[in-house]
C-alpha cells in the first residue's frame, strides 16, 4: 500500500515540517495490522515527495483471530489502499490530519500544489465513482484501472486503479480527502463500525463533507450502512452545511450571477430544441455528441417521444449520463424508451436509422474538418432523420461575455466558432447538396448588434 505525496511549492522541503517528519531520515511507524513507513524518495528546494508505505502483516491479522479460513490469507489486503491506509495516516500523520504545524504555523492553512499518488485503490462502482467522490472537491483526477491478471490481458480490467490526483490544497485538507475517501471507495473495512465513527467521519470532514453533492452517499459507503449512524450522520451535515451556506450567502450571489448566466443559456437552449421537436411533431429522437445527457433529461419528461437515444464517443460520458438520467434505477417500462450507445458520428451506423429526429447541440465545434465532412455525409446522406436540429456558438457574441478574454473561444476543446453569416454558408451548402430544407433561427437573447449567444439550424428532409 503506498501513498505519496508531492509538492512544487517553494521550499519544497517545508512538506517535511508540514508532515512533522524529517525528510532526510526514514520513519518506522508500528500499527496493529503491521507496520508502516515514511521516506522521501526525492527532497530538495524545487519538489519534495514523501511516501507512506504501509506494510500489512496478514498471517499476524489472522492469527490474532479465531479460526482461519484459506480467504483470510489470501486477500487483497496488503496490496489495497483501504482503511488501513486511512489508520496508518493517523499515526504517521497526525499532526497533520488535526491542522496543526509546530515549525511552519503560518503554513498550515495555505494551499500548495499538491500531487497525491495511490496505488492499487479499489474502486467500487469504478472510475466514475472516483470521479463523483474527488472532482466535487476541485482535484484533477487521473486513473489507470489495472488488469485482472497482467497475463490474460483478455480478461479485461480489474476494480483496482492506480490514482493521481492534482489540485492547490492545503496538506491538511488533502489528508483528509483521502483519510475519509479512501475507505469510502473501497467495499471492505477491517474494523467495527461504532458510534465514534461518526465523530471521526464529521472530525475529518470538516469544512468541506457538508458541502459535498455526495455526502449521504459518503456517509452511507463510510459507515457501512448502519441505518442509525448513517441518519445520525447525515442530519448533522445538512445542518453543518446551512450554516456555512449563510455564511457564504453573499459571496455566492455575486458568483451566481456570473453562473446563471451559463445555466440560463444552457437550459434556453434545450429548451428550444425540445420545443421544435415538437413543432416538427417528432416522435422518436436520437440526440447526436448527448454528452451528460442534458437534452435527453428533459426530453424524458414528455411522452410524446416514444423512443430515445443518446450517442457518444465518449464512454465517460456515457456512464455520466447514466447515472444521471437514473437508467439503472429505472422502471423497465420507462428504461426501454431510452437506448445509450457509444459511437462515432463520422461513421455510418445502422442503429442511427431507427429514429425520426436527430439532434446535435454544440456538437459541431467540436469535430475538425475532415470529421466535420464526415458527419455530414453518414447523418444527412446516409441515415438521412426527416429533422435534424444543430446548435453552434455564434462567435459574434463572444465579446458580449464578460469573463471570456477577447479572441478566446468558450471552449479548450472547439476546432471553430462560426460567425452567422459562416454557418449559414455551411448549412445552406450542405442542405442544397443532401435535398434538406434549412432554417436559421436563434437561441438566448438577441442582441441588436451581435446577435444571440447560440445559433441553431433546422432541417427538413425534402426530396431528393
Ligand atoms: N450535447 C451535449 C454535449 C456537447 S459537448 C450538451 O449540449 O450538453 C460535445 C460532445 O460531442 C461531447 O460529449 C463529445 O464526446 C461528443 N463528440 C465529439 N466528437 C464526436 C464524434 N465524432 N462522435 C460522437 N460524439 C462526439
Amino acid at each position: 500500500m503506498l501513498l505519496t505525496l508531492t509538492t512544487t511549492h517553494r521550499p519544497a522541503t517545508d512538506l517535511g515540517y508540514l508532515l512533522h517528519k524529517n525528510p532526510s531520515r526514514l520513519h518506522r511507524i508500528e500499527v496493529a495490522f503491521g507496520e508502516a513507513f515514511v521516506v522521501y524518495p526525492e527532497a530538495n528546494e524545487e519538489r519534495c515527495t514523501a511516501a507512506l508505505i504501509v506494510d500489512v502483516d496478514t498471517v499476524g491479522l489472522v492469527r490474532k483471530r479465531d479460526g482461519m479460513t484459506l480467504e483470510q490469507y489470501v486477500n487483497d489486503r496488503p496490496y489495497a489502499a483501504s482503511s488501513f491506509l486511512s489508520v496508518a495516516m493517523v499515526k504517521a500523520f497526525g499532526t497533520a490530519l488535526a491542522g496543526r504545524s509546530k515549525d511552519r504555523p503560518e503554513l498550515v492553512n495555505v494551499p500548495l500544489p499538491l500531487e497525491l499518488r495511490l496505488t492499487g485503490v479499489p474502486c467500487r462502482g469504478g472510475e466514475v465513482i472516483l470521479r463523483q467522490l474527488f472532482e466535487p472537491l476541485g482535484y484533477e483526477v487521473e486513473a489507470r484501472q489495472l488488469p485482472l491478471d497482467p497475463q490474460f490481458p483478455q480478461w479485461g480490467g480489474s476494480r483496482y486503479f492506480d490514482v493521481t490526483l492534482r489540485a492547490t490544497k492545503t496538506v491538511h485538507d488533502a489528508l483528509s480527502h483521502i483519510y475519509v475517501l479512501v475507505p469510502v471507495l473501497d467495499s471492505a473495512k477491517h474494523y467495527w463500525v461504532g458510534d465514534d465513527e461518526v465523530e471521526k467521519l464529521l472530525r475529518h470532514g470538516e469544512g468541506w463533507l457538508a458541502a459535498h453533492p455526495h455526502r449521504s452517499a459518503i456517509a452511507r459507503r463510510y459507515l457501512k450502512n448502519k441505518k442509525q449512524l448513517v441518519r445520525e450522520a447525515v442530519e448533522r451535515l445538512t445542518l453543518q452545511d446551512e450554516e456555512e451556506e449563510d455564511e457564504k450567502q453573499e459571496q455566492k450571489t455575486e458568483e451566481e450571477a456570473v453562473i446563471e448566466k451559463k445555466v440560463g443559456l444552457n437550459e434556453q437552449r434545450m429548451q428550444r430544441v425540445h420545443e421544435t421537436l415538437k413543432q416538427h411533431k417528432a416522435e422518436s429522437v436520437v440526440d447526436l455528441g448527448c454528452g451528460e445527457g442534458r437534452l435527453l433529461r428533459d426530453l424524458m419528461k414528455d411522452r410524446s417521444f416514444s423512443r430515445l437515444a443518446g450517442m457518444d464517443v465518449s464512454t465517460r460520458a456515457l456512464e455520466i449520463a447514466r447515472e444521471k438520467l437514473h437508467v439503472d434505477n429505472l422502471p423497465s417500462r420507462i428504461a426501454e424508451r431510452l437506448k445509450l450507445m457509444q459511437g462515432s458520428l463520422t461513421y455510418r451506423d445502422k442503429r442511427l436509422n431507427e429514429y425520426d429526429a436527430a439532434t446535435a447541440v454544440e456538437v459541431i465545434e467540436h469535430l475538425d474538418e475532415p470529421r466535420l465532412a464526415a458527419f455530414e455525409r453518414v447523418i444527412l446522406g446516409e441515415t438521412r432523420p426527416r429533422l435534424l436540429i444543430v446548435t453552434t456558438p455564434n462567435v459574434e457574441y463572444n465579446v458580449r461575455f464578460e469573463s471570456l478574454p477577447s479572441g478566446k473561444m468558450r471552449h479548450r476543446d472547439h476546432r471553430f466558432e462560426w460567425t452567422r453569416a459562416e454557418f449559414r454558408a455551411w448549412a445552406e451548402r450542405i442542405a442544397s447538396t443532401y435535398g434538406y430544407t434549412f432554417e436559421w433561427q436563434p437561441v438566448g437573447p438577441v442582441d441588436e448588434e451581435v446577435g444571440p449567444p447560440t445559433q441553431m439550424g433546422v432541417f427538413v428532409r425534402g426530396a431528393r
